[in-house]
């Protein structure tokens, strides 16, 4: 498939932003106020993350494996060994939940008991097939695109052996929620006055100086989607100062 195709925005994605229905599946009981089931905070928070834990039962046995993704629309893309077990379970269509979280903060209250978490969590629900042809290629090219953007164009593309050897599954995404956190602790009102420090300490997710490949020959410059990684950590490592 020509990349320029590959490259334009998914129909699906502004045909269908509504929020997901609230369900016994879904609805958020513990701290409901943290709630989220509108599209755009769920998606947002799965755009900001390329790692996800998938959750599926079989006979019996629970699994949760972590593994990378790519979203389009109200899909999800996992690919991985065609031998793969979670993938070929997962393949036959039954239920599985996959969650991303982002942490922010560790929250230090006054009180052991009202220590907490900044985060930005989504939990997802819904069946996965396996996809084959140009769906298949393009969902390899969105989950790279969503590890390293611009990856995919420098790099040699998989071969027919090695598309053979990876299975590549749709997770059609039927509801989701999505609960945030921010803020400062929030301690017990008689505590406050307490000799105890309090407050928040950020946590970032940063990128680190790119190490070349012992192998690499000298004359080769680092690439452009790599470039893209350093300014970034730079960018982080000067916000998190
Ligand atoms: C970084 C981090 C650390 C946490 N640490 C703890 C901890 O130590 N102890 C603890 O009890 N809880 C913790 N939580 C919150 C935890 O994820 C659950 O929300 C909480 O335990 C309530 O669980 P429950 O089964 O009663 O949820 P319920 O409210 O009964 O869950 C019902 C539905 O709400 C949705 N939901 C629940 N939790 C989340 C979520 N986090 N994100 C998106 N949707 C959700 C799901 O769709 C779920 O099926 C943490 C969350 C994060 C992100």
């Amino acid at each position: 498939m020509v990349l320029r195709e590959m490259l334009k925005p998914s129909q699906r994605y502004f045909q269908n932003m509504n929020d997901f229905p609230k369900t016994a599946v879904n609805k958020i009981k513990r701290l409901p106020k943290r709630g989220h089931y509108d599209r755009a905070t769920i998606y947002s928070i799965l755009d900001a993350g390329f790692l996800c834990h998938v959750g599926f039962v079989v006979e019996g046995q629970p699994f949760v494996i972590p593994t990378a993704y790519g979203r389009d629309g109200d899909a999800i893309y996992l690919h991985g060994s065609s031998k793969s077990r979670t993938l070929t379970e997962m393949g036959a269509g039954i239920p599985v939940c996959l969650t991303v979280t982002h942490l922010d903060g560790l929250v230090l209250a006054r009180s052991a008991f009202h220590h907490s978490m900044n985060y930005r969590s989504a939990v997802v629900f819904g069946k996965a097939h396996e996809v084959s042809g140009e769906e298949k290629e393009r969902a390899l090219f969105l989950i790279s695109e969503n590890i390293l953007k611009g990856r995919w164009n420098e790099v040699r593309e998989p071969n027919e052996k090695e598309m053979r050897a990876t299975s590549v599954l749709r997770l059609d995404i039927e509801t989701a929620s999505a609960k945030i956190r921010t803020g400062p602790p929030g301690d017990d009102d008689e505590d406050y006055a307490l000799p105890i420090w309090a407050g928040v300490v950020p946590i970032t997710l940063v990128q680190g100086e790119p190490i070349a490949d012992p192998q690499l020959a000298e004359s080769i410059a680092i690439s452009e989607s790599v470039k893209g990684v350093v300014s970034k950590s730079r960018d982080k490592s000067l916000f998190a100062f």
